[in-house]
């Protein structure tokens, strides 16, 4: 006889990722003192990647395990966290909305709502962070709700980082790369780097993570990332490691705020381009491009770039899509 779960958050995940995923190194990026390698979580799923493929296979379980039917997000115009929470949610049978916030117009922005709408997300746009919290509380007050925060980053959906790292942790000890010294990757909403800070911890590994930040304020994203990854650390019932030592947010990259291209961001994507590999102005490019610093400046042996945009084509996802002229009029006034 089985016993349901006490814990919600502890519900098994469901799967519908692609593990492991590849590591390969990046020799043209590396210089004599510093390798440069990527872990390719662009890869975690033909349908769409990226680095929500891990959390949502959590956080899904989680709704699933509490009988929720309709799953209530928020996040900008194209984010990829509320797309991916439409594909994977719809899925799975829950309806999906997301109260959408604006952003700074681009293509890519404009593809991800208009996939999004295809899937069947149904959206609430609101035209300040400040309309966010009134709306949100509203769909919740609708019963079968269930609230998946920002970038998915509660407890359940770091803790598919946590697994993310477990993964690494193998890669290594298989010796398809070495141990890293530094991991870095992009932070928007800090579940992905909490997950692995505290998922190498656990796993006793050195590697330290540097979080790239793209969502002002960098401080307060800082507080939040480490404080989610005690509560992973909790969770895994190993709650004494030193988070600090293992987790650093670094802000120089952000530019103009969220959403806004620089050009170390535009460099960085060129450099990556002539290796095959793609980025994002939002997020990726910022990542890279810190990156591609450290392997200059740290004097370190191994750098672990975590790739976390979904290379999945989006045609399948656009079909039936409206076209861009034919979105809401509420939608297109949030693409700045
Ligand atoms: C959401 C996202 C991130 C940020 O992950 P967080 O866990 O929210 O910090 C990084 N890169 C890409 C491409 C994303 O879509």
């Amino acid at each position: 006889m089985t016993r349901a779960p006490r814990d919600a958050s502890r519900a098994p995940p469901l799967r519908f990722g692609t593990y492991p995923t590849p590591v390969e190194p990046l020799p043209s990026l590396s210089n004599a003192s510093t390798g440069l390698w990527i872990k390719h979580d662009d890869r975690t799923s033909t349908l769409y990647g990226g680095n929500k493929v891990r959390k949502l296979e959590h956080i899904l379980a989680q709704a699933k395990a509490r009988g929720a039917e309709r799953l209530v997000t928020m996040g900008a115009v194209g984010s990829h966290h509320v797309l991916a929470t439409a594909i994977y949610g719809r899925q799975f049978g829950f309806e999906v909305e997301a109260v959408l916030v604006p952003q700074p117009r681009t293509d890519h922005a404009v593809a991800n709502v208009r996939a999004g709408l295809a899937q069947g997300l149904r959206v609430f746009p609101v035209s300040t962070y400040a309309g966010v919290p009134p709306r949100v509380v509203s769909r919740l007050l609708v019963p079968g709700a269930f609230l998946v925060p920002p970038g998915g980053s509660s407890l359940a959906g770091a803790m598919g980082y946590v697994e993310a790292a477990h993964e690494l942790a193998s890669q290594v000890r298989s010796g398809q790369l070495p141990e890293p010294d530094l991991v870095v990757v992009a932070a928007g909403s800090g579940g992905t780097a909490a997950g692995l800070a505290a998922g190498l911890a656990l796993e006793g590994l050195r590697s330290r993570v540097v979080g790239v930040s793209v969502t002002p304020p960098t401080a307060l994203l800082g507080a939040y990332t480490r404080m989610l990854a005690l509560r992973c650390l909790r969770a895994a019932g190993a709650p004494d490691e030193d988070v600090p030592a293992r987790l650093s947010l670094e802000g120089g990259y952000l530019g103009a705020g969220y959403g806004h291209p620089t050009q170390e961001g535009a460099d960085a994507t060129e450099r990556a381009a002539a290796v095959g590999i793609e980025l994002d102005a939002t997020y990726t490019a910022k990542a890279f491009a810190a990156a591609l610093d450290l392997v200059g400046a740290a004097r370190v042996a191994t750098i672990l770039y975590w790739h976390t945009l979904s290379t999945a084509s989006m045609e399948p996802l656009l079909q039936g899509a409206p076209q861009e002229e034919a979105l809401p009029l509420g939608v297109r006034r949030l693409l700045l």
